[in-house]
């Protein structure tokens, strides 16, 4: 690459933050361009500035944006949350369709895209991530930047069928056929992005498998995320104390979300009670479930943390003894490190999404294990991860008695099965960590054809 790798992403990370995979997968690219990272700021203002805002320069140069209150609620908790997140997780039912919300996205990826062309030189890349700025290459190029850029999708691309809810279905293919690169989790994320622009009569397929979409060519790949794994094992076998303290439970199956109606939580708890249903007398194992609120001004996470509260509630009233509490259910967020430590202690791990990108929950765990005694991944098939992670316990979110039969399984897994299962994922895991996910998307991105490639175009 010969200029500058700018980052667009809504999410910025904080100087003193921790480190995520997503940081410290690109950390090693914006270092070695001198690049650019630009997000929002964390505070909303009355009327947002017009220019990016340095908020720091090293070791590269963190910029950002500013949003007003109304579009944080509009652009940000209406359009993205209330409208795209549903529909990219097969959940049209909760779609929020509202004219306010749709202008707002749209005039805040306008603005966005205002600002980076005032910044941006000719050679440098652009690598945008997420649902929240699907137009920004097609604002970018209204600017007529003639850039390298590339998309990443962190969530599932949703169904052709599903697309049709939304105001302007048309606009998605139109918004992906400005990029150079579409990057997305999985094969199953290729195929339906594909069967999009194969359902619209502006796109045509080319000889190699790229998308010419009127005069521009795109190429969409799957770029499945990782994590830090070397991080998240050294986190995991540190000596420090205990986390769950001195009451911790004998046995016990972990589960880490943020509270969303994705990642199929009504469910697991169900799944756990009906294991607890018909478990043999000497089993007592815990399921601890972390879920920090997410999103709460939405009215479907408001709903599903009044509908988790009730069944957590009757699963422990059904359930409980004097010196047994089967359900820890924690509603706030905790210091990763000691969620390494969690994970490795836990004799399964429980993954249960309807629909999810990835779920980088399930490859921590998987780095988490001690590789001579490790615990057991429940892995809903329909999370991205399963396509890497076949080895764990894939189960179907839908079916209680599917899970409930894989805790069963896992309470008692025999040891060599247990490591080979471990094994197989934790090869999956390390052949692809963050670091080599961002090299990977980025080598790609200078690779493909660049743009205007077609004469005559503007
Ligand atoms: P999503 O991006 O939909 O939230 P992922 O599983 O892909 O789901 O990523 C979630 C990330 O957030 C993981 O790195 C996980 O460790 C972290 N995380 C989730 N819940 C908590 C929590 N309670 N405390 C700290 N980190 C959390």
């Amino acid at each position: 690459m010969t200029g500058r790798l700018i980052v667009v992403s809504n999410r910025i990370p904080s100087e003193t933050g921790g480190a995520g995979g997503l940081i410290v997968a690109l950390h090693d690219a914006l270092s070695a361009t001198g690049g650019l990272w630009i997000g929002a700021e964390a505070d909303p203002v009355e009327t947002p500035g017009e220019s990016l805002r340095v908020l720091s320069s090293q070791p590269y140069s963190r910029l950002g944006y500013q949003l007003s209150h109304q579009e944080i609620e509009h652009f940000y908790l209406g359009y993205s949350n209330s409208v795209l997140w549903p529909l990219c997780h097969r959940r049209p039912d909760l779609v929020d369709l509202k004219p306010a919300y749709e202008e707002s996205y749209r005039a805040v990826n306008r603005r966005v895209a205002r600002m980076i062309a005032a910044i941006a030189r000719p050679e440098d890349t652009i690598w945008v991530h997420d649902y929240h700025f699907f137009p920004l290459a097609a604002e970018l190029r209204a600017l007529r930047l003639q850039n390298r850029i590339g998309f990443f999708l962190h969530i599932p691309f949703p169904s052709l069928g599903d697309l049709s809810v939304l105001s302007q279905p048309a606009d998605f293919a139109e918004w992906l056929g400005h990029y150079n690169l579409v990057g997305l989790q999985t094969l199953s994320d290729v195929a339906r992005a594909l069967e999009m622009f194969r359902a619209d009569p502006r796109a045509e397929f080319l000889m190699d498998g790229t998308v010419k979409f009127r005069d521009r060519i795109t190429s969409v790949r799957s770029f499945p995320i990782g994590i830090d794994v070397e991080q998240f094992q050294k986190d995991a076998a540190a000596q420090d104390e205990q986390p769950l303290g001195k009451e911790a439970p004998e046995s016990y199956f972990i589960g880490v979300d943020r509270l969303d109606y994705s990642k199929g939580l009504p469910n697991r708890f169900r799944a756990f009670g009906r294991y607890l249903e018909n478990r043999p007398p000497d089993q007592r194992p815990c399921l601890v479930q972390i879920a920090p609120p997410s999103r709460e001004r939405v009215q479907a996470y408001h709903d599903i943390t009044r509908e988790l509260e009730e069944i957590a509630g009757h699963l422990n009233g059904t359930f409980a003894e004097l010196d047994w509490t089967p359900l820890r259910y924690i509603h706030r967020s905790v210091p990763r490190h000691r969620l390494a430590r969690l994970f490795r202690g836990a004799r399964g791990c429980l993954v249960t999404s309807y629909a999810d990108g990835m779920n980088l929950v399930a490859k921590e765990y998987v780095a988490a294990q001690d590789p001579d005694d490790p615990g057991v991944l429940i892995l809903s098939r329909l999370a991205g991860a399963a396509e890497e992670l076949s080895a764990a316990l894939l189960i179907n979110p839908y079916d209680i008695d599917d899970i409930a039969g894989a805790i069963r399984q896992a309470v008692s897994m025999p040891l060599a099965e247990r490591q080979r299962r471990h094994a197989a994922c934790l090869k999956a895991v390390m052949a692809n960590d963050a670091t080599g996910w961002a090299r990977s998307f980025v080598s790609v991105l200078s690779q493909v054809p660049g743009t205007l490639v077609w004469p005559g175009s503007t």
